[in-house]
């Protein structure tokens, strides 16, 4: 656990605290930095003038400027700091702090981290699961699963807060983190299959047809690897499949390779081109924002799974 107990104390004065103090805390800065992640940016751009005058908000934003006790322009504003030092035109952001600097740096990879802290804070700050809601991750374990299933969101599930005390459940962070983690890399490859471009229509049948598949695979994995959205793959579940079996791989440069003897798995030529022949022979690079699966992560694909992979005859 990454210094339970500054940011406990953190936690526990942000809740006792009865006027707004003038530095952020550093749980403060944590929760504007989960909402810097898990909020679409385009919701971020401030305030939202309706026709008849009045304003709005992100509801997350709204809720985290009462749980701190700041007002919303001063959440918008610490957000947009951080966004700056995430996309590393840090060094002249006009809010930067030192602060900012060390959360980005600390959670920006480890969002398993993130959520670890998201739960510690939560012992002393029962308005968190409410946070949480409002961004869509309602992180109940059945919560989950029953919105990927059903490709519908639950919202009525606040975070299960540890019994009578500080510890935190490890093995819970890593499947809190499941769903940010899917919605990450399908985002990542514009919510379609990166290797046959199998694209869902709707919540449904992204839920039904499209993976985020781990490249080292989630039982190879610890925590950090298990939620680092570079450690996944968009794949519909044929190719998911495929990939996990080791049919295919990956190249340094994003090139597919097929295993020699994948096509054994096949009754004849016809079937096997269906399955494995209409593939992309490379990932797509060309948006500008893609961020390249790890090539820490490949080497193990390639090494492990694909070299290792013992099907056929
Ligand atoms: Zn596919």
């Amino acid at each position: 656990m990454d210094r339970p107990t500054t940011l406990e104390d953190a936690a526990r004065e942000l809740a006792a605290r009865t006027r707004p103090s003038r530095v952020w805390n550093e749980a403060e800065s944590v929760l504007a930095f989960l909402l810097l992640v898990y909020l679409d940016p385009a919701r971020l751009g401030g305030t939202k003038i309706r026709a008849d005058g009045s304003s709005s908000q992100h509801p997350a934003v709204t809720l985290l400027s009462e749980i701190i006790g700041r007002s919303t322009d001063a959440v918008s504003w610490k957000i947009q700091n951080q966004r700056f030092v995430l996309s590393g035109g840090a060094r002249g952001a006009p809010g930067r702090s030192a602060r900012d600097v060390e959360v980005v740096d600390r959670y920006a990879r480890h969002l398993d981290a993130l959520w670890a802290a998201v739960e510690t804070m939560s012992v002393h700050l029962p308005r968190l699961p409410a946070l949480l809601d409002a961004l869509g991750y309602p992180g109940g374990d059945a919560a989950d699963a029953a919105a990927v299933a059903s490709g519908t969101a639950v919202r009525s599930r606040g975070i299960a807060i540890p019994a009578g005390g500080t510890s935190v459940r490890r093995e819970g962070v890593a499947r809190r983190g499941q769903r940010p983690f899917r919605e990450r890399v399908l985002a990542n490859y514009g919510n379609q299959c990166a290797l046959c471009e199998f694209r869902p229509a709707t919540p449904r049948s992204a839920a039904l047809f499209l993976r985020a598949g781990h490249i080292r695979p989630w039982a190879d994995a610890d925590d950090h690897q298990r939620l680092d959205p570079a450690n996944g793959l968009s794949l519909c579940v044929v190719h998911d499949r495929a990939f996990e079996g080791g049919l295919f791989t990956l190249a340094e440069d994003l090139a597919v390779v097929t295993a020699p003897r994948a096509r054994e798995l096949f009754e004849d030529d016809a079937s096997f081109e269906k399955a494995i022949g209409g593939m992309n022979q490379r990932i797509d690079l060309r948006r500008k924002d893609f961020e390249r699966p790890g090539a820490e992560y490949l080497s193990f694909h390639r090494e492990v799974i694909f070299g290792r992979a013992a099907w056929g005859t």
